[in-house]
C-alpha cells in the first residue's frame, strides 16, 4: 500500500503531496498523522489518500517511519472536517481541502486600517428581563453538554445580537475563540460596526469583496492568536482557531449559507461537525427559522430558546396590510402604487420619516415581447427572458449575455416590440415622478457592483441622506434603521416564481424580514404588501406574523407530500450540452441501479427538467432519490456515480448533489 502525505497543511501545498510506502505492520487511515523521512531529516505529515498502486517508480519510494499519536491540533481538526465533507457532499478530498485549509499567501503591504473609524466603543445596554432569562438558560445549557446545538428564535429586533455579544464576551473571558457567521450583506455595515465597537482590536473580518491576500491575512490573525473572533460569511467556518469556544450562525435560514460550488456544503451541518470536532457549542439564530431546523428543535435535536418581544422599550412589531392590486385596476388606478401606498409614502415625506420599497427584480423591465407575433425575447443560451435595462441593453441575469435592444422583432420583423413589467430601475423612475421632492436611493445588483458601494448606500440611508431606499431583497436583510416607519412590498406574487417545495418558506422569510425593517425604533411601523394574488396562503400567514402558524401549515403540507424534513432526499442535477446524450446516459444508468434501489427500499423520481432547463448552453436534468437513512442515500449516490461513469466514460456529464 502507498500513502499520499502532505507535509505542510495549507491550501497551497495540497497539490504538492508525497508518496510513501506503508510498511505492512502499520495500518493507517486517511487523516492520520505520520512521521516520514523528508530530505535529510524527519517530518510530520498527514495521510490524505491510500492507494494500492504508486504513481511513481516504486524503487524511489521511501517507507513511512511510524504513525504518530492522534492529536487535536487545529490542522488535524480542519483535515478531519475536509474528510467528512468529501464523503458527505460527494466531492474529492482535494476540493474539500482547498475549501477548508487556509491559504498561506504573503501580502506585500499589509492592508491599512479601514477608512471607517471604529473609534466609538459600542456600549452594552442593560438586558431586559426576557433577554436575561434566555441568556442565563443558554449559558447553563452550553455548560451542560459537550457540543450542544441551540436555536435562538426571536422576532426581528428582539435583541438576539445583543445576546450573541454577551456569549462572545463569556468566551473571550475564558480565553476561547469564536466564529460568528452573518450573511454577506449585513456584514458590510452595521453588524460589523457593532461587533468591532464592542470588541475593539479583537475581531477579524472576512467578506467576498476581499482579495485573496486580505483573506489570508484575516485567517493568519486567527491562527496566530492576534484576534479571537472571526466575523464573516460561510467561509469563516474554517477559521484556524485552536481553542474554539462557540460558533454562531445568525439568520440561520439564509440561502447564502449554502455553497454554490463544489463542495456544495450546508453551513449548518459543517458548523455542527466543526463544533463536534472542537467540542464547542453551536448557536443558530433567526426570526424565521428554516423549517428543517425548527423540526429538529421540535424533535429535541436542537435546544430551542425564544425571545418574544422587541428589545427597545416602546417598540412593537409593525402593522401589516394586504392590498389587492386587481381592485386598484378595477377602480382605474393603473399605477404600480396603490392609493394606500402612495399616501403612506407621502405621509412619511411630510413627517421626515423614511420608507423602504422592496421590488424583487432588477433592471428596467423583466420582459420584452412582440405584440404582433407574441414571442418574447429570450436568452439564446438559457431558457429565460431577457431583461431590459435603462441603458437600452437586453441582459440575461443568469449567464451575463447582453445585446442592444433591436428596433424590430427578431422573429417576425414587426416594429411592435415592447417591454413589460417593472424592475427596480423603472420603479426608481416612477418614484421620481410620483414623489418629485423625495431623495431616493436604489440598491440592487447593478448599483452595488463596485467595492464599497453597499456600505456607501446603507451609510447614506442611515444618515438620513435619503427619504426612500428602494431595491431588491438585499435591502430587507438585517439592517437597523430607526427612522424607517414604512415598508412597501411592491409585488408580493413575484416571491412565488419558484416552483420548488421551498418556495413558500422562502416567501414567508422574505416578507417577515422585510416587515422587520419597519418601526425598529420608537416610532410605530407600518407594512403595506401589494399583490395581484392576495389569496396566497403564505401571504395570509405572513400578515399574521405568526411563525408557529406558518410552521404548522408548512409541516402539514410537507408531511402529506413526503418532502424534507419528513423524508431525506437527494437531488442529483446532471448537465451536458447535448440533450440526447444526457437522456440516454441517464436512462441507462437508472436501469443499472434499479435492482439496488429496490433492495434498499429507495425511491427514484425523474429525470425531470430543471426549473430553468437550458442554462449557459447546458441542458439540466434532475433525479431525486428518496430514502429515510442518510447513510443509504450516500451509498446510493456513490453507486449512481460509479454506474454512470461506466456509460459516460469520459465523464462528460456534470453532476451536482443536493442533500435535502
Ligand atoms: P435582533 O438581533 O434580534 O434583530 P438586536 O440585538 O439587533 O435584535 O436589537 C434590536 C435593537 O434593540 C438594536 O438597536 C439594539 O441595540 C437594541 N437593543 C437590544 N437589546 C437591548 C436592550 N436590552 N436595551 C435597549 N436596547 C436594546
Ligand atoms: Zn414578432
Ligand atoms: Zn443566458
Amino acid at each position: 500500500m502507498f500513502a499520499k502525505v502532505i507535509v505542510d497543511i495549507s491550501h497551497e501545498s495540497i497539490d504538492k503531496c508525497f508518496t510513501y510506502r506503508v510498511p505492512t505492520e502499520i495500518s493507517l487511515s486517511v487523516g492520520d498523522p505520520v512521521l516520514i523521512p523528508f530530505g535529510r531529516g524527519k517530518k510530520k505529515g498527514y495521510v490524505i489518500g491510500i492507494e494500492e498502486l504508486a504513481d511513481f517508480p516504486e524503487e524511489k519510494i521511501k517507507d513511512i517511519f511510524s504513525p504518530l499519536e492522534k492529536e487535536f491540533s487545529v490542522e488535524k481538526q480542519l483535515l478531519d472536517l475536509a474528510i467528512w465533507m468529501a464523503e458527505e457532499y460527494g466531492t474529492t478530498l482535494n476540493q474539500c481541502l482547498k475549501t477548508v485549509l487556509p491559504v498561506k499567501k504573503k501580502t506585500k503591504n499589509r492592508t491599512k486600517p479601514g477608512k471607517i473609524q471604529y473609534g466609538n466603543p459600542y456600549p452594552a445596554p442593560k438586558l431586559n428581563a426576557e433577554q436575561e432569562e434566555v441568556l442565563f438558560a443558554m449559558q447553563e445549557y452550553f455548560q451542560e453538554e459537550e457540543a450542544p446545538s441551540a436555536l435562538l428564535f426571536g422576532v426581528t429586533g428582539s435583541g438576539k445580537t445583543e445576546l450573541y455579544l454577551r456569549l462572545i464576551e463569556d468566551c473571550l473571558a475564558k480565553g476561547k475563540e469564536v466564529i460568528y457567521l452573518i450573511p454577506e450583506i449585513s456584514l458590510s455595515h452595521q453588524s460589523r460596526m457593532r461587533v468591532e465597537g464592542r470588541f475593539p482590536g479583537q475581531v477579524a473580518i472576512l467578506h467576498s469583496k476581499m482579495s485573496q491576500g486580505e483573506r489570508a491575512e484575516s485567517m493568519e490573525k486567527c491562527r496566530s492568536g492576534e484576534v479571537k473572533l472571526l466575523l464573516g460569511p460561510r467561509s469563516a467556518l474554517f477559521a484556524p482557531f485552536s481553542n474554539l469556544g462557540l460558533i454562531i450562525i445568525d439568520e440561520e435560514q439564509e440561502r447564502s449559507y449554502k455553497s454554490e460550488t463544489a463542495p456544495r456544503y450546508e453551513s449548518r451541518d459543517v458548523a455542527r461537525k466543526r463544533g463536534e470536532l472542537a467540542k464547542c457549542p453551536v448557536l443558530f439564530g433567526s426570526a424565521t427559522p428554516s423549517v428543517n431546523i425548527f423540526r429538529e428543535a421540535e424533535e429535541g435535536k436542537v435546544r430551542l430558546f425564544t425571545l418574544k418581544n422587541r428589545a427597545v422599550e416602546g417598540s412593537f412589531l409593525p402593522k401589516l396590510t394586504l392590498i389587492d392590486l386587481r381592485k386598484e385596476l378595477e377602480e382605474g388606478n393603473r399605477s404600480i402604487f396603490s392609493k394606500a401606498l402612495e399616501e403612506a409614502v407621502l405621509k412619511r415625506l411630510e413627517r421626515g420619516e423614511q420608507t423602504i420599497l422592496f421590488m424583487n427584480r432588477r433592471g428596467y423591465s423583466p420582459f420584452v415581447s412582440c405584440r404582433k407575433c407574441g414571442k418574447s425575447l429570450n436568452c439564446p443560451h438559457c431558457d429565460v427572458s431577457l431583461t431590459l435595462h435603462k441603458n437600452g441593453m437586453l441582459q440575461c441575469h443568469y449567464c451575463g449575455y447582453s445585446r442592444k435592444l433591436e428596433k424590430n422583432c427578431p422573429n417576425c420583423g414587426s416594429s411592435y416590440i415592447s417591454p413589460f413589467g417593472t424592475g427596480t430601475e423603472k420603479l426608481e423612475k416612477i418614484c421620481h415622478a410620483v414623489f418629485p421632492k423625495a431623495r431616493i436611493l436604489r440598491m440592487d445588483g447593478d448599483t452595488t457592483g463596485k467595492k464599497g458601494k453597499y456600505e456607501e448606500i446603507l451609510q447614506d440611508f442611515a444618515q438620513e441622506k435619503a427619504d426612500i431606499l428602494l431595491g431588491t431583497q438585499m435591502i430587507v436583510k438585517g439592517h437597523d434603521f430607526p427612522k424607517v416607519t414604512l415598508v412597501g412590498i411592491m409585488a408580493a406574487e413575484q416571491l412565488f416564481f419558484q416552483s420548488d417545495f421551498q418556495a413558500r418558506e422562502y416567501a414567508f422569510q422574505i416578507l417577515t424580514q422585510a416587515a422587520g425593517r419597519a418601526g425598529r425604533g420608537k416610532l410605530p411601523g407600518e407594512v403595506l404588501i401589494q399583490s395581484y394574488r392576495p389569496e396566497e396562503e403564505v401571504l395570509e400567514l405572513a400578515m399574521e406574523q405568526d411563525y408557529f402558524a406558518f410552521y404548522q401549515s408548512e409541516k402539514k403540507f410537507r408531511q402529506r407530500l413526503e418532502y424534507p424534513p419528513f423524508a431525506r432526499m437527494l437531488a442529483i442535477q446532471c448537465s451536458y450540452q447535448e440533450e440526447e446524450f444526457l437522456s440516454l446516459m441517464l436512462e441507462k444508468t437508472i436501469k443499472r441501479i434499479r435492482g439496488k434501489l429496490e433492495k434498499e427500499q429507495a425511491e427514484l423520481f425523474g429525470p425531470f427538467p430543471a426549473t430553468i432547463y437550458k442554462l449557459k448552453d447546458n441542458f439540466r436534468k434532475i433525479i431525486y432519490i428518496k430514502q429515510e437513512s442518510h447513510d443509504i442515500i450516500i451509498r446510493l449516490r456513490n453507486l449512481f456515480v460509479e454506474e454512470l461513469r461506466k456509460e459516460d466514460k469520459r465523464s462528460l456529464i456534470q453532476l451536482q448533489f443536493d442533500l435535502l
